[in-house]
């Protein structure tokens, strides 16, 4: 008897078609933040496009904590920064400014996310910024880019310089500030940034016991980042886990979907 394995991911978990599925996806993303440690109270945004709008996008009602977040409490805005329908609560300047810049500035990516956890900031704040160190830094190895701080992001005069940074990258780190990945989905954007924030952490611990480390040759860094989807496919990043994690939020936070 022949046993087939397959690595087809689960088909098209997290698509976005409609603006409801993006405002269930993208409210998932909320309440995994919490879940994981992730959030900042009320601050840091995340952003979904809506789908068959060329003009919208949706990001957090400004003043909810993460895990009060629901696909109908997103608020939806243009490009313009007008709020598009009711809502009890306005948006972040600073996400609007950051979100906007990097939907327009990347037509492919569907969701953005930004964190200031703990150890994203402490990154940003390093020289040599993300390091080579172990497996989970290592899917991003040629494919960070960098923005450097220049205030918080209240003047539309920096979108332009957020989108040249982004470049073609999946991940950047803004400098003295926090980090920021894209995806096509929801799930690519929030399996990217679980795994920097773990890439974020282990360096951070590595460098505070103040012993020598040991970086993997060139060779094998770029070998391994030819390994995961996230270079192979970027469409399909995260799918394989998206399942898992709305199983993880209908188990631990009831309600999540209304
Ligand atoms: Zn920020």
């Amino acid at each position: 008897m022949t046993t087939v394995v397959t690595d087809a991911p689960t088909a098209q978990a997290g698509a976005m078609t409609t603006e409801a599925e993006a405002r269930l996806h993208l409210a998932a993303v909320y309440r995994l933040l919490a879940h994981y440690g992730m959030d900042d109270t009320i601050f840091t945004h995340a952003s979904a496009r809506v789908p068959g709008e060329a003009d919208t996008f949706l990001i957090n009602p400004y003043g909810l904590l993460f895990n009060e977040i629901t696909p109908s409490s997103l608020v939806k805005m243009s490009y313009d920064g007008e709020l598009r329908g009711p809502s009890n609560y306005p948006a972040n300047m600073a996400g609007y400014v950051i979100h906007s810049a990097v939907l327009q500035a990347r037509p492919e990516v569907g969701c953005a996310v930004h964190t200031h956890t703990r150890a994203g900031v402490a990154l940003s704040c390093l020289e040599e910024g993300l390091l080579p160190l172990n497996q989970f830094a290592l899917e991003f190895y040629g494919n960070v880019g960098y923005h450097d701080y220049e205030g918080v992001a209240l003047d539309l005069d920096e979108q332009a310089r957020l989108g040249r940074d982004l470049a073609g990258h999946p991940v950047l780190i803004l400098r003295n500030h926090g980090l920021l990945t894209v995806g096509h989905t929801p799930a690519a954007a929030f399996y990217l940034m679980y795994y920097l924030e773990q890439s974020a952490r282990v360096q951070m611990d590595v460098l505070a016991t103040g012993r020598p480390f040991r970086l993997p040759p060139d060779a094998v860094a770029r070998h391994t980042a030819g390994q995961f989807s996230t270079s192979a496919d970027r469409t399909k990043t995260g799918q394989r886990l998206w399942p898992a994690m709305l199983r993880l939020l209908d188990e631990t936070q009831p309600g999540w979907r209304n």
